[in-house]
């Protein structure tokens, strides 16, 4: 499943490419899952405006458009899900199986949305508030890279989950999933199992700063193998950090050399140090 660092990789390789670019048709598989707007809003919404920006919210990817001289934008949310793909493409490039959207642009390339297993879900967001202020969107939680010490240790304040689940509440941090909670778990030196609400200041100025540390390094390692999730095929996997926890049961730590363990927690297969982790 693509996390936070997966999702910015994915918006800023497809914002290079279709920023600017207006569509000129849209089409739509019909399958329902996908929509979580009705089709024919999508449609209608998309045909003929132009993408000003495409970025990333939490694990959202907002492609923000306006029409004509409209000042008011729309905002076409894309969340990937399980398998979903964005993929720009030339229009030669045979569409892929299960492909659910395609916005055809003026210049006939074409941006596809290719969801195998349909977790993942599109929708417009016509962001104008009860003032008629533009309001973007902003997703359910905070955005982990920006958020500062006092709003992170806020977060957690009288918490009794354990910090690993509330790492992965959305609604309190946005986009990070079981790889990045794990890995900067260890990097911070933090047990999983603690209770969030018990977290010293200490303890939390390093579980932010590993946090933003990991994502930001994966960020980086993915913006260089952006071409292979947006264009041709997409088929590649994803890049992999230098995981030191996560997927490593039973191998050495990198730093004491004991076994990494794996236990479940919160559904979630979650990996840790015993010995470096307290
Ligand atoms: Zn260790």
């Amino acid at each position: 499943m693509p996390e936070l660092p997966e999702v910015e990789t994915i918006a800023n390789g497809v914002h290079a490419r279709v920023h600017g670019a207006r569509i000129a048709a849209v089409w739509t598989s019909g399958k329902p899952q996908t929509f979580k707007s009705p089709e024919s809003e999508i449609a209608e919404a998309l045909t003929g405006a132009t993408i000003d920006s495409v970025r990333r919210v939490g694990k959202t990817i907002v492609m923000t458009l306006h029409r004509g001289t409209s000042k008011k934008p729309t905002e076409f949310l894309i969340h990937l899900g399980m398998t979903g793909r964005l993929l720009v493409s030339a229009p030669d490039v045979p569409v892929p199986p299960h492909t659910h959207a395609i916005l055809t642009l003026a210049d006939a390339r074409e941006i596809r949305f290719v969801d195998p297993r349909r977790f993942g879900r599109l929708s417009i967001h016509q962001p104008v508030t009860d003032n008629q202020q533009p309001a973007t969107y902003s997703g359910p939680g905070r955005e982990p890279l920006t958020i500062s010490l006092d709003d992170f240790a806020a977060l957690f304040h009288g918490r009794k989950t354990p910090i690993k689940a509330a790492l992965l509440n959305q609604s309190l941090l946005h986009g990070v999933g079981n790889i990045y909670a794990d890995e900067a778990l260890f990097r911070g030196g933090i047990r999983p199992t603690r209770h969030a609400g018990r977290l010293t200041r200490a303890e939390l100025t390093r579980l932010r700063t590993a946090l933003q540390t990991v994502l930001k390094r994966a960020i980086k390692l993915g913006g260089s193998s952006v071409s292979d999730y947006v264009d041709a095929d997409g088929m590649r996997g994803y890049f992999q950090i230098e995981h030191k926890v996560y997927g490593r049961e039973a191998e050495p730590c990198t730093t004491c050399g004991k076994p990494i363990k794996k236990i479940t927690l919160a559904g979630r297969g979650t990996h840790y140090c015993p010995t470096c982790q307290h």
